[in-house]
């Protein structure tokens, strides 16, 4: 199963795509998570996206699309994936169908999460990552036991750059410049699969699972 999953930054994508990752056992491809991990540990990806992602500001799309076509090309997607946080916009949406081509595949579905922008703020601006295994928390609802320190691994907290509020309504502007052609895009293909994402994950998770399958979108 291919699917994308779309949403504003702090929608819930990561943890829901992480859920479907699971539950179809296929790999969740996070751009923003491989991009992290490129500048944390100094790769050449990550020199060369740095300055764009630390500003709130989208990396390049031709950037994008190099990194996408290689991590697509691996072996465990062979059988699906989600991808999430890419394409942000038209020009990647019709890269993605392009390397579909060349691959010999299609998409089965796009997500969209819809959630208010207050609840937006409020989650973004909780957020905690671990700086080890890359866990993430929400301090008002999913808070580590111990202040600051990972539960899984005992690893640092640290609040991501581009979670800082203003960095937070400068993403946010750019989502919604750019996600109506996206929407449009994908709405006149019928590829569209609304989903509500103001409730808890689990209510979110059980709504996309349903529709889904109610779409016989997969098995
Ligand atoms: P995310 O974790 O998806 O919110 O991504 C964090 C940051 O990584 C974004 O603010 C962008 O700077 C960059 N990024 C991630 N995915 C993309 C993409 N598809 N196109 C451009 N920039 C991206």
């Amino acid at each position: 199963m291919r699917l994308v999953i779309l949403g504003p930054p702090g929608a819930g994508k990561g943890v829901e795509a992480g859920r479907l990752s699971q539950r179809y056992g296929i790999p969740h491809i996070s751009t923003g998570k491989i991009l992290r991990s490129a500048v944390r540990e100094g790769s050449p990806w990550g020199k060369r996206t740095k300055s764009f992602w630390e500003k709130g500001e989208l990396v390049p799309d031709e950037i994008m699309m190099e990194l996408v076509r290689l991590r697509l090309r691996e072996q465990d997607c062979k059988g699906g994936f989600i991808l999430d946080g890419f394409p942000r916009n038209l020009i990647q949406a019709e890269g993605l169908d392009s390397i579909g081509r060349e691959m010999n595949w299609a998409l089965n579905g796009v997500i969209d999460i819809g959630v208010s922008q207050e609840a937006i703020l409020r989650r973004l601006s909780n957020r905690r990552v671990c700086s080890a295994c890359g866990a993430v928390y929400n301090l008002i609802t999913a808070p580590p036991k111990s202040d600051g320190i990972c539960d899984r691994c005992g690893g640092k907290l640290y609040q991501r750059e581009d979670d800082r509020p203003q960095t937070i309504r400068r993403r946010l502007s750019i989502y919604r410049k750019e996600i109506k052609e996206l929407h449009d895009y994908y709405r006149n293909q019928g590829m569209l699969i609304d989903v509500k994402g103001n409730g808890d994950a689990e209510a979110v998770f059980e709504e996309m699972i349903g529709k889904l399958r109610l779409e016989a979108r997969c098995g």
